[in-house]
């Protein structure tokens, strides 16, 4: 099986770019739907335009829909999906069971991902996910090589690594952490908006990355982001579907460099070169570079999250 390079559009240059730069497929967030707020997030036309450029030069596009959604929004997700759909997109990135159940019922031939916010770290868990409709689910950190072939030769399911993510300090999706601190949500358009809640379609508010008392200090939780370098060779080899670079919140520029960093190390690999120890210094400067940009955001959202101000629009 090959091996494709997924990779993040928060916007409508960003997700042409990273197909420009080499990636095999591009993720998307459906406005109102996804696990981030409205500024990552495309609106329809700008879907269809990247599904059309897509199309045209064989590559993929996967649509984010992994909130979890009320029985109350069922039908405008269902009419959602119709829609991206008739555009000619590949699969969709979902959390809720039940949700994924109703669209692997009313769209047989789509591919669904189950999402990271699904948070599926065990056997029982991906084959719930697979009764569920899920046909790519997102590895379990600790996997094993052996768990790899089992799950895609004896399950049939494809799998996707990340290569680069963060790792929450609680497990992702389970988190309700940063709707104690604030949330507030208003309808558009048919459609629940909440802000402070991922799992509801708003940002996290990463207020683990607050300072907390913890009796006699104040201490930080561990939250901490990764570029990964050694895992592609035993990925490639073991047949993994997707490698997927998440970050639709980042720069432009900054997703473009990491695109095109892991396009030449994957096909490198390819070629049958697996030392990739020159290739550390570059990762190095790409996670400064990250590391610069989530440090000014998680300000941002700490900022925002402790003062009184409204959440309804996040520009950071
Ligand atoms: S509050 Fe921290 S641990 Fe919880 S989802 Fe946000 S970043 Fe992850």
């Amino acid at each position: 099986m090959t091996t494709k390079l997924l990779a993040p559009g928060g916007n409508l240059e960003m997700a042409i770019g990273v197909l420009e730069k080499g990636a095999d497929a591009v993720y998307v967030g459906a406005k109102g739907w996804s696990r981030r707020t409205e500024n990552y997030e495309m609106d329809n036309s700008d879907i269809k335009t990247v599904a059309e450029y897509a199309c045209k030069h064989g590559k993929e596009v996967r649509v984010a829909l992994n909130t979890i959604a009320s029985s109350t929004e069922f039908p405008l997700m269902i009419e959602t999906i119709e829609e991206l759909y008739s555009y000619g997109i590949n699969g969709v990135i979902m959390t809720d069971p039940g949700a994924m159940h109703l669209v692997r019922d009313r769209f047989p031939d789509l591919e669904i991902h189950a999402s990271a916010g699904a948070n599926i770290i065990n056997e029982e868990d991906i084959k719930f996910y697979r009764a569920a409709g899920a046909t790519c689910i997102v590895a379990p950190c600790n996997i094993t090589m052996e768990e790899i072939k089992f799950i895609q030769d004896d399950l049939n399911l494809k799998l996707e690594v990340f290569l680069h993510s963060n790792n929450c300090f609680t497990y992702l999706g389970k988190c309700t952490m940063s709707s104690y601190i604030k949330q507030d949500w208003h309808i558009e358009n048919g459609k629940n908006r909440f802000f402070g809640s991922p799992n509801r379609g708003g940002h996290c508010n990463r207020v683990c990355q607050s300072a907390w008392d913890s009796g006699n200090d104040s201490v930080k939780m561990t939250n901490n982001a990764f570029l990964l370098l050694n895992t592609i060779p035993v990925a490639l080899k073991n047949g993994v579907s997707y490698l997927k670079v998440q970050g639709r919140e980042y720069s432009n520029s900054l997703i473009f460099d990491i695109i095109s960093f892991y396009r030449e190390v994957i096909d490198r690999c390819k070629n049958g070169t697996n030392d990739l120890s020159g290739y550390i210094f570059r990762l190095n400067e790409l996670s400064r570079r990250r590391d610069k940009e989530r440090d000014l955001r998680t300000a941002g959202l700490l900022k925002i999250a402790k003062s009184n101000e409204k959440i309804k629009r996040i520009e950071i």
